[in-house]
């Protein structure tokens, strides 16, 4: 496994302060992936076999392009081709089967799977460092936002990990800092909606929109 490279140490997670710790962390997770797989990386023969098997999503595709190493991406695309026309005409697989191989090739990214585990592994982590570290607790706490799916994601995973004990402080500390964040994002996109009234004299966010949408 190489994704090792595409991680970073769970203790800088808290050293800046914007937004959701956790969003930021899947931020990074996914541009070390995408910089790592357009370098050398794709030339790799063990990368590009899983790169040949799994290609990438829209949103990565686009994310590969605009990385402006066109040679390497062009040959992974090709290798990629090739591959599909292998698996879906290389034999006599019935209408079933290709459709299935064709969604399978079309839903599979490299680099979301690997975000998902490298991510994963974080998450598990930050619940070790949450049940020892007081300091790192307090950094937790001290970030400005949690959005909702980092929210359960926490849930979820400090639920399997945790004890009883840490695991209630952690939901609680959770559950203020969700509460926190969309009072914050209401009260937001409340004064936008009100700024439109007739005689309002608001001054509107004009990022409220984009900034709910973050945290949902
Ligand atoms: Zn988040
Ligand atoms: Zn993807």
């Amino acid at each position: 496994m190489k994704e090792d490279i595409c991680t970073i140490p769970i203790s800088e997670i808290f050293d800046e302060s914007d937004g959701c710790p956790f969003c930021r962390l899947r931020k990074k997770l996914e541009t070390r992936a995408l910089d790592y797989i357009s370098g050398a990386a794709m030339m790799e023969p063990d990368i590009r076999i899983k790169t040949n098997e799994k290609g990438f999503c829209e949103k990565h595709y686009a994310g590969l392009v605009s990385c402006g190493k066109r040679l390497p991406v062009a040959l992974m695309l090709q290798s990629h081709c090739n591959e599909i026309r292998f698996s879906l005409f290389g034999g006599n697989a019935s209408a079933k089967k290709k459709a299935e191989k064709a969604r399978g090739f079309h839903d599979g990214c490299y680099v979301c799977d690997s975000v998902d585990f490298n991510f994963r592994n974080l998450t598990v982590q930050f619940t070790r460092m949450y049940k020892q570290d007081e300091d790192f607790r307090k950094a937790f706490t001290q970030q400005p936002q949690l959005c909702v799916p980092h929210y359960a994601d926490l849930l979820a995973v400090g639920e399997k990990e945790l004890d009883k004990r840490t695991f209630a402080k952690l939901e609680a500390d959770c559950d203020l800092m969700l509460a926190r964040t969309l009072k914050e994002e209401y009260d937001r996109i409340s004064a936008f909606c009100k700024s439109f009234d007739y005689n309002s004299e608001i001054v509107p966010d004009g990022k409220a929109i984009e900034k709910m949408i973050e945290v949902l």
